[in-house]
């Protein structure tokens, strides 16, 4: 995702970063981070290198894909203004910028802040006052003022075989919980209507810390996922949990979800189903039982929308492995899935594995995966028609808007499609009658 944020208004002789943010969520919050330091030390941002004084490009290095888009953009920010700090998680490994680009500034690593400011600071000093009072209390956000995401925690103690993301940015390093209930009390009172949680592994919040109490308000808060979003359900906003493992801790928070205090929705990277794969994987939380754990979720929180990611042609997967794959997914009948073929990132020692699975039986087998899961998703989108349900706004048109659903995070789930006699609002929420739905989307009419 490339984030251009908006320009301000500023002095003239207030210095001008361009800033590119590419990369998963987690790194928009690092975005996030920095901008809201770069505006309060009094800092303009530009639309466009060319007007800017430096760029700055927040990079992805999970993927080689996502690796050659950062170099794209790093070339793009030297080619149009010449004057280029890299960060980001593929400024954890130095080298291959440095061979392509020497004439960047400075290469920094994730969650770096200090060091990204100090290359700033040396490409462009500040300028003399701050302008401390620009900064709004929540922050400067890259996403549209209705939601915001709010990361609990940095790193990750998993090893899964595929990922390089521990060694770039580290263990799990757990937030205290009174930080994070500050910042979302802080946005919710700046308006934004969902909180999307978010973190390498969401479910191991806390453990490194020990779940630690801190204060919020007049109460200790324990640094532990039932405890998190049981104080996040009391501030008024949607409250979305992404990446999330299946441990059986998770169970506990249907309780909320059933009284409609955090939205019924699930965002678990489940990966693959074979016991086979998922070991490969050195997968956390893998057991046998997922689908039973999944079907007494569904008891309990009828409405639950569960999205996840899987992984095609991963070394070792056999015909069978895939088959088996297949069969679990008729039965989960996830709502929203994503399916990536396997690729091999510098690194990880899945690499280092037998069983590579030819490109073109990755390919094969991703459209059956894509097909197959096609046609669950659509008769799970079926039983939303005929309902009234609420939907936030994200974009208003002149008759038809954009919002979506409880079941529908931003960016990578559906859109439900609004037709309204009144003019709508981005921010609102507005009871839609569901007429229609295809495999991705719902259209629907507002009530009132
Ligand atoms: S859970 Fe696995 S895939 Fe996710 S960040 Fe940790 S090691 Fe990587």
């Amino acid at each position: 995702m490339t984030a251009d944020a908006e320009p301000q208004t500023a002095p003239k002789s207030a210095p001008r970063v361009s800033f590119v943010s590419l990369g998963c969520p987690k790194a928009l919050v690092d975005s996030e981070r920095i901008i809201t330091r770069l505006r309060a030390e009094g800092y303009e941002l530009s639309r466009q290198h060319g007007g800017a004084d430096v760029v700055v490009v927040n990079t992805c290095g999970f993927l080689d894909s996502a690796k050659a888009e950062s170099l794209e953009a790093i070339g793009k920010g030297l080619a149009e203004n010449g004057r280029v700090i890299v960060t980001g998680c593929m400024g954890a490994e130095p080298e291959e910028i440095r061979e392509k680009f020497p004439g960047v500034l400075s290469i920094t690593g994730p969650q770096d802040y200090q060091s990204v400011m100090a290359a700033v600071h040396d490409a462009v000093p500040p300028a003399h006052d701050p302008f401390l009072d620009l900064v709004p209390p929540q922050g400067i956000k890259l996403t549209p003022r209705h939601y915001a995401y709010l990361k609990i925690s940095e790193g990750c103690s998993n090893r899964c075989s595929f990922c390089i993301i521990p060694k770039l940015r580290g263990d799990l390093v757990s937030r205290p919980a009174g930080d994070v209930l500050r910042e979302a009390e802080r946005l919710v009172a700046a308006g934004v209507k969902e909180l999307l949680v978010i973190s390498q592994d969401t479910s191991a919040y806390g453990v490194d810390i020990k779940y630690a109490e801190s204060t919020f308000a007049d109460r200790q808060v324990r640094a532990k996922f039932i405890d998190l979003a049981r104080e996040l359900a009391t501030l008024g906003a949607w409250v979305r949990l992404h990446y999330v493992y299946p441990y059986p801790h998770v169970d506990e928070i249907m309780g909320l979800m059933s009284e409609g205090k955090i939205l019924p929705y699930l965002d678990i990277p489940f990966q693959h189903a074979s016991p086979n794969v998922l070991k490969a994987m050195k997968r956390p939380a893998h057991q046998e039982k997922t689908l039973e754990r999944i079907g007494r979720w569904r008891d309990a929180v009828p409405d639950l929308a569960i999205r996840s990611t899987f992984i095609v042609g991963f070394p070792g997967e056999t015909e069978a492995d895939f088959q088996f794959l297949l069969d679990w997914l008729s039965e989960a009948k996830l709502d929203r899935v994503g399916c990536f073929k396997y690729e091999p990132v510098r690194g990880a020692p899945a690499n280092e594995l037998a069983g590579a699975v030819p490109a073109e039986v990755k390919e094969e087998r991703w459209h059956r995966f894509m097909a197959h899961q096609q046609a669950i998703a659509a008769r799970r989108q079926r039983l939303r028609v005929g309902r009234n349900v609420p939907v936030l706004i994200d974009e208003v048109g002149p008759t038809v808007s954009k919002g979506r659903t409880k079941w529908d995070a931003p960016e990578i789930d559906g859109t439900t499609y609004v037709s309204s006699r009144r003019p709508l609002r981005v921010g609102e929420i507005v009871s839609v009658r569901i007429e229609r739905a295809d495999a991705y989307d719902l259209f629907g009419h507002a009530a009132g």
